[in-house]
């Protein structure tokens, strides 16, 4: 037992740093799961190890029904059935969640306790969530369909460090006494900012919740947050631990439901200070103009991209490969930063094609509940169409289909690892963000090339280098008009490393120091001094 857990330990370490090991070769064939190259049908679905105890919206500290009585279900990936019907919140219930959020901000204990105080009650929410992570990370492997050993070894560790993170700034958060030119004395405070509207995406339900809630919270904020509906099961979960750790009642209020309803009502509502949003850059359009419309809240948005991943000529070419794979296909290619446009300078793209092909084929695809398992289902139907759409477009437009292009198995959302070769920059697949198993492959002659082709996206959120030149790698982290350049590496997520896009990818970053000014007023107080003489 003692030594199963000091392997989980250094385990969870590990993928705190990064998520690679996921991605590794070394991962045996489950049973039942498959390469994907072979045309074997799926087993029956593994039985969750956990029940799923929260379905109503988090109000002022109690679980309630919503106002209409309505309730909507959330499905599990790998088949479409229902896990389990949960309260579907709409404008009235964002009301009284504000209100209650309000009420705890203007006269709650909250954001008077010391800095101390509220560390305290957020580390012991990280304790919680270590306590509780198996049954964190069965709830979003089930409501998700994201591999078990990646929700349980490296998502729900991130989620507890996010909170220690956070808890360690509560009581570091201060202003400045500023000089100015006459008999002032001027200090600049640091104010909480008030009630946070948030709204997050299905992809990683505990990081954006993690990634949300941890700042405002450390600042001394009241939060109104609306899950994503096709995952509601882990924000409650994890709220409800929140309040048994002692957040007062009030501070942080959970609803489930839909976009256009309730993540529309709490963007516009007047009660709301401000407002973060996780999601696609069509909805961050929408989101962004209900602020604007309704009392002009700060908005910060983290939102869709289409991010290269470079290799240079210098690259050992089965590390590069191994990379760029990690770099797309993990998390069944649902993340915000994928490096969806693998770059491969032409010295080296056939053989890297021909590798890239070949790990392909290796990837273990099945029941994200079995040991071994590198890629579940997509989320939905609706994501499953559009990617499979994309892989037509792929084809249809002359792109070589290396590998995959089609589902696995006839029910639930799995599609086959898919590579694409010879893409050029005009095809849709090179254009538009997938969000989805496919890896288009582009060829290129020089650096200069590259970095234009690299910046010619209206998306900015990562990038990708690989080369051990260190002139080259300067030149391109430079150059590259991107929210992240990651050299030799991918998917590194350190709370302490701001994440967020340049041009259509976003506003503002989350994480790291960055994060808490989106969760703070400055106000100037300037006092009269009475004698000047000691100025
Ligand atoms: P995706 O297309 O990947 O599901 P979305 O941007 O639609 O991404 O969704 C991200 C989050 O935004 C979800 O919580 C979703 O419910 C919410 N959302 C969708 N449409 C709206 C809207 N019109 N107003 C506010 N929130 C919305
Ligand atoms: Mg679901």
């Amino acid at each position: 037992m003692v030594l199963q857990m000091a392997t989980r330990r250094a385990m969870s370490s590990l993928l705190n740093r990064s998520f690679r090991l996921l991605g590794g070769r070394g991962a045996g064939l489950a049973s039942g799961s498959q390469r994907f190259g072979t045309a074997a049908a799926l087993d029956e679905p593994i039985t969750p190890p956990v029940e799923v105890k929260y379905t109503k919206l988090l109000i002022n500290g109690q679980f309630v029904d919503s106002a209409s009585g309505k309730t909507f279900p959330t499905l599990d990936p790998r088949t479409g059935e229902v896990i389990a019907h949960v309260s579907e919140g709409d404008t009235e219930d964002i009301n009284r969640a504000v209100a209650s959020a309000r009420k705890a901000f203007d006269e709650g204990p909250w954001p008077r306790m010391t800095g101390y105080e509220r560390s305290r009650i957020l580390n012991r929410f990280a304790d919680l969530i270590d306590k509780h992570s198996d049954e964190l990370a069965g709830l979003e492997t089930w409501d998700n369909g994201k591999p078990y050993e990646q929700s349980a070894l490296a998502e729900v560790p991130t989620l507890s460090r996010l909170f220690r993170y956070y808890a360690g700034w509560s009581d570091k958060i201060h202003g400045l006494v500023v000089p100015a030119d006459g008999p002032h004395h001027v200090q600049v405070l640091h104010e909480p900012i008030g009630v946070a509207g948030q709204i997050i995406p299905w992809n990683f339900p505990l990081l954006m919740f993690a990634w949300k809630v941890g700042p405002a919270l450390a600042c001394g904020n009241t939060i109104v947050l609306k899950s994503a509906e096709q995952t509601p099961l882990t924000a409650l979960y994890a709220a409800k631990l929140l309040h048994e750790a002692g957040l007062p009642d009030g501070v942080l209020n959970v609803i489930s439901g839909y976009g256009p309803t309730a993540g529309a009502a709490l963007a516009n509502h007047m009660d709301v200070d401000k407002l973060a949003f996780t999601g696609s850059t069509e909805t961050g359009k929408i989101v962004l103009e209900l602020a604007a419309r309704s009392n002009l809240k700060p908005v910060t948005l983290e939102l869709g991209g289409k991010s290269p991943m470079i290799i240079l000529d210098d690259a050992d070419v089965d590390k590069a490969v191994e990379l760029a794979h990690f770099a797309l296909f993990f998390n069944q290619g649902q993340c915000c930063c994928a490096g969806s446009r693998t770059f491969v300078h032409e010295r080296v793209y056939d053989e890297f094609v021909e590798k890239a092909k070949a790990r392909a084929l290796r990837r273990v695809v099945g029941d994200p509940f079995k040991k071994g398992v590198e890629q579940g289902p997509q989320i939905d139907d609706e994501q499953f169409s559009k990617v499979m759409r994309y892989i037509k477009s792929g084809v249809n437009s002359g792109a070589t289909l290396e590998s995959g292009g089609d589902r696995i198995g006839n029910k639930g959302y799995y599609i086959q690892p898919t590579i694409f070769s010879n893409v050029k920059d005009e095809m849709e697949i090179a254009k538009d963000e997938i969000f989805g198993p496919v890896q288009s492959i582009l060829k290129f002659k020089d650096i200069d090339e590259v970095i234009r082709r690299a910046n010619a996206t209206h998306y900015g959120l990562a990038a990708g280098v690989f080369t051990s030149n260190i002139d080259k790698a300067n030149t391109l982290t430079r150059a590259l008009r991107a929210g992240t350049v990651w050299v030799n590496c991918f998917d590194v997520f350190d709370a302490a490393i701001p994440f967020g896009g340049y041009k259509m990818s976003g506003q503002g970053r989350e994480k790291g120091i960055d994060s808490l000014k989106n969760y703070l007023q400055i106000k100037a107080v300037v006092t009269s001094l009475k004698n000047p003489a000691w100025l």
